[in-house]
């Protein structure tokens, strides 16, 4: 930790994708920006993610077909959706908010508020990619949905449906087109769907890296440090932890899965938990895809990035503090060789944090009788997806500018 104690016009805290997003938004309008992170972990959920800039996917976790399968998916170990159950009375107030939301309406409510704001994420990413020098980090190659049967894409209609209500671009396509889109797949034995539009990133890491390098570059100065306590004071705002004294004007609070206590100070309590998931990794100097895959049953996404392939994915109900499930690791190397057969054996595997809220939205807006606090965080499975796009709202915010409508769905006071 370093010793900082320091006066500042914005502070953001958290130095993940969506606090580097907006770091970069804010010292772009000329702001003074004091980004701090507590580097929790070594690789966050921003590096360890599968990659993809998924403006397509706008339905919930928490949808009617999760619900009637929850039994089957909770209690099954290969399940993509799990639960560890030493947690459960600690997750029980989330799992039945995330039970509620299941609920048909509410699910296409929550579906038709992420399109909202997934309909602008990919053109802010090239705007923020463009002006940070790491375009070269995007591929527009489309991912790609494979399923094991005409059964089981017949039983997923539900998010088809709210992608076809959004408008958003999906291509059906049969096994003959699926081999020509990734000739290395074992034959497919069921139909896909193409999202033509879809961009991944080759190396999450790296992009944080040069986000960095990027910010810094713009005049932001990023320090390592935790911060524990926000106390609303005037004119300013103290955030304290241990070597850290940082008075603000303004607070971004952007601090992913562990954002909880800190919007808890700005006046808000939001029922933020987490959903971990996990990745696997195979060398290979030339991945085999030229898209992210994803065998539908398996939650899980097969990315090609530089030098490897990752496998991505999956959910688990545990909290912050549990180690890693041993077993995880397995299914993930399962997923990706229903795919690939021949793949060597796995070279490094990582757990992560989603921030996630039960209705699968993030929050987006100022704290409860505090418009100096701003919220950002809860970014769920699709943080990497959204986060220019946040940072361009969070900046609205910050200037007292008019919130966009879309963001009513994505306030703190939703709970
Ligand atoms: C397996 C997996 C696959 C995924 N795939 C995708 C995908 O393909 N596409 C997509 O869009 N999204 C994906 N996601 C989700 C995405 O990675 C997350 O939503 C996103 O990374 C969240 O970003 P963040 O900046 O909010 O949080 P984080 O990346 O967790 O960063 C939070 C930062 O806050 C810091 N911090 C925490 N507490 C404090 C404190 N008290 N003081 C100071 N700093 C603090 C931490 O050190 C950390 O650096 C995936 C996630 C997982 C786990």
């Amino acid at each position: 930790m370093e010793n900082e104690r320091s006066k500042v016009e914005v502070a953001v805290v958290g130095a993940g994708i969506i606090g580097l997003a907006i770091a970069w938004r804010l010292a772009a309008e000329g702001r003074e920006v004091l980004l701090i992170d507590a580097e929790t972990c070594p690789l966050p959920a921003s590096a360890g993610n599968a990659g993809t800039i998924a403006a397509y996917n706008n339905a919930p976790v928490g949808s009617p077909g999760v619900l009637r399968s929850l039994p089957h998916l909770l209690t099954h170990a290969d399940s993509p959706f799990t639960m560890r159950w030493a947690g459960l009375p600690a997750l029980t107030p989330w799992l039945l908010r995330f039970l509620r939301e299941c609920l048909p309406a509410r699910a296409r409510a929550n579906a038709a508020a992420l399109a909202s704001l997934l309909h602008d994420s990919l053109e802010a990413w090239h705007e923020l990619a463009d002006a940070t020098g790491t375009a070269d980090l995007l591929r527009r190659n489309g991912a790609l949905y494979v399923f094991p049967s005409e059964a089981a894409f017949a039983g997923a209609a539900w998010p088809r449906e709210q992608r076809a209500a959004a408008g958003i671009r999906q291509q059906i396509v049969g096994p003959r087109e699926i081999t020509a889109l990734e000739p290395a797949l074992q034959a497919p034995t069921g139909p896909g769907i193409f999202f033509p539009e879809a961009t991944h990133i080759v190396e999450p890491a790296e992009l944080l890296r040069r986000l960095r390098l990027a910010v810094t570059s713009a005049g932001v100065r990023l320090v390592t440090g935790r911060v524990d306590r926000l106390e609303r004071g005037a004119p300013s705002i103290l955030l304290a932890g241990p070597g850290l004294a940082v008075e603000a004007d303004r607070v971004v609070i952007a601090a992913g899965a562990w954002s909880r206590t800190l919007a808890r100070q700005a006046g808000d309590a939001v029922p933020l938990d987490t959903e971990r998931g996990y990745h696997v990794e195979y060398a290979l100097a030339t991945p085999p895809f030229s898209r992210p895959v994803c065998p539908i049953q398996f939650g899980v996404y097969v990315t090609p990035m530089a030098g490897r392939l990752r496998a991505a994915g999956t959910v688990e109900l545990g909290g912050l503090a549990r180690p890693p499930d041993p077993r995880r690791p397995a299914l993930l190397d399962r997923a990706a060789r229903s795919l690939l057969p021949d793949l060597p054996p796995p070279t490094s595997h990582w757990m992560g944090f989603r921030p996630s809220l039960p209705d699968s939205l993030p929050v987006i807006g100022r704290a409860r009788g505090e418009p100096r606090v701003v919220h950002a965080f809860g970014h769920g499975h699709l943080g990497l997806t959204l986060a220019a796009v946040t940072a361009r709202h969070v900046a609205d915010l910050l200037s007292d500018r008019e919130p966009a409508a879309v963001l009513r769905a994505f306030s703190p006071q939703r709970f």
